[in-house]
């Protein structure tokens, strides 16, 4: 078993027992969308998981939440595995990041099942299977290990830092303040230097890290915004869901202005939104 660099800067959190989200805890069977409520609609509140991680908890002693454990991780990672196709790095990033970190309390039981769950003002986090998948993707398009990677829709910060760890330098912007701010919140113990929070419209991409290597985005849009393919460097690759229905599509930029195309598979992420919130 691989040590957990976070435990030493997260003592509240010793291994304690077993795998209380091992598969078939609890879950639904059939595929969710990558989404849930609508923007528009009331936001879900959730309780602030500062909150949870500043209640006193003795090291050493059992939290007996057992979602920290390494174990319950190693077994999410063997079922990504399983699922053929991920890149070994990227396996071994996702074993590295504590993802019941980036959940609200409540659902840090179910953080290593592959669920997207809220995480507030409408939005999710992302699948494992689908962290697991587009960086994996991206890394096979571009069949070395990035450089400056731009990621659309931070959400909390959990593909982000999965990212930090499979590419030089990332990027991620965020347009919904809150969550720019819980990002922040969730990432300061992982201490990723390479990684760079923004809070803006993803649409415009982020011209000051451009050119990028690759352009991830988390959220779906219609057609895909020019700077996107603008900040691409010659030979860079942009992994994004578009259309209705949903696909995943690669984008290869093979000249200054000449892209080729295709389509991954069926996707099923929350909308790209204009403005700021
Ligand atoms: N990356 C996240 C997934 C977040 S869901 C994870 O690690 O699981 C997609 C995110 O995209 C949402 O937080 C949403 O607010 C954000 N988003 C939607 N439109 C955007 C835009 N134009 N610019 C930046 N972020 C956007």
């Amino acid at each position: 078993m691989s040590a957990d660099p976070t435990r030493a800067v997260r003592p509240r959190y010793p291994a304690t027992w077993g795998d209380a989200a091992a598969p078939g805890a609890s879950s639904t069977t059939r595929p969710r969308p990558d989404s849930i409520a609508a923007e528009g609609g009331k936001p879900t509140v959730l309780r602030s998981q500062q909150a949870y991680r500043q209640t006193p908890v003795q090291p050493g002693v059992p939290t007996g939440q057992g979602m920290d454990s390494q174990a319950v991780r190693d077994s999410m990672v063997e079922r990504l595995r399983a699922m053929g196709g991920m890149e070994p790095t990227v396996l071994q990033a996702m074993l590295a990041v504590p993802r019941h970190l980036f959940l609200e309390p409540g659902l840090a039981a179910q953080a290593y099942l592959d669920n997207a769950l809220p995480i507030g003002h409408g939005q999710t986090i992302s699948k494992p299977s689908v962290v697991a998948r587009c960086a994996s993707v991206l890394l096979q398009s571009l069949g070395a290990k990035p450089g400056r990677v731009l990621e659309i829709g931070t959400g909390c910060g959990y593909q982000a830092a999965v990212l930090s760890r499979v590419a030089g330098e990332v990027y991620s912007i965020e347009r919904i303040r809150a969550l720019h701010e819980l990002a922040r919140r969730n990432l300061r113990a992982l201490r990723l230097p390479n990684l760079r929070l923004l809070l803006g419209d993803g649409t415009d991409g982020a011209i000051a890290g451009a050119p990028f290597d690759a352009v991830l985005s988390a959220a779906a849009c219609a057609e895909v915004p020019a700077s996107w393919l603008s900040q691409l460097r010659p030979g860079g690759v942009l992994l994004a869901p578009v259309g209705q229905p949903q696909r995943l599509m690669g984008y290869r930029k093979t000249a200054t202005t000449k892209v080729d195309s295709w389509c991954v598979e069926d996707a099923y992420f929350v909308p790209l939104k204009s403005g700021v919130l």
